[in-house]
This record gives C-alpha cells, structure tokens and sequence, in this order.
C-alpha cells in the first residue's frame, strides 16, 4: 500500500465520507478527491488537520509530490446574515464571535 493508499483507507476506515472529511479539514469535497487521486496534496494548515482527524503522521510531500494551492482553506464567511468578515470559531466572525461569548456569559 502507498502513502497515499493509507490517506484514503485511514478515511474509509473512520468511515467518514468524502464531503465530512473536507468539512473537517476546512476544504472542498473536490479538493480531498483530488488530494485521494493523488493529482495533489494539501497545503500545511490542512495537513495538520487531515493528520489530526486520519491519525497519520509526516510530512505532507511524503505523501504527494505535488502540494497544491487549491488545497488551501476555504475562507468561509460568517454566518450572521449581510455580514462578510472571516470566520474564526463556530462559523462566526472575530465581532460576532466576541458578541455571542459575552452573551453566554451573562
Ligand atoms: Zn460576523
């Protein structure tokens, strides 16, 4: 079994599908088939979380030759409706973020 035969048994194995897989590491569902068909691999921050999540160890380029750019996070936007900020927690941003720990500890 190759590097790269183990990423996609470690995801069967946890018996995650295609799409919970990218919703965890933070990419697209086209993104981890490409990283699974091995036409590239995921850049650092993703890696940290795909080997969190997979339990597997090394470096991203052990396992693919190529890492690509499009395996980036996606930046996703808050979703408090009209607002376009970054998320940084549980889908919100920094502000919304703030407000909503202030309100739980009130
Ligand atoms: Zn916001």
């Amino acid at each position: 079994m190759t590097k790269l035969e183990m990423v996609v048994a470690r995801r069967k194995g946890l018996r995650l599908s295609l799409r919970k897989l990218a919703e965890k590491v933070g990419v697209s569902r086209q993104a981890v088939l490409d990283y699974e068909r091995g036409i590239y691999g995921p850049g650092p921050e993703v890696w940290e979380k795909m080997k969190d999540v997979l339990g597997l160890e090394g470096e991203a380029k052990e396992y693919w030759s190529k890492l690509g750019i499009r395996g980036r996070p996606r930046k996703q936007k808050c979703k408090v409706a009209k607002c376009t900020n970054p998320v940084i927690a549980q889908s919100l941003c920094e502000k919304h973020y703030q407000k909503m720990k202030s309100l739980e500890t009130n």
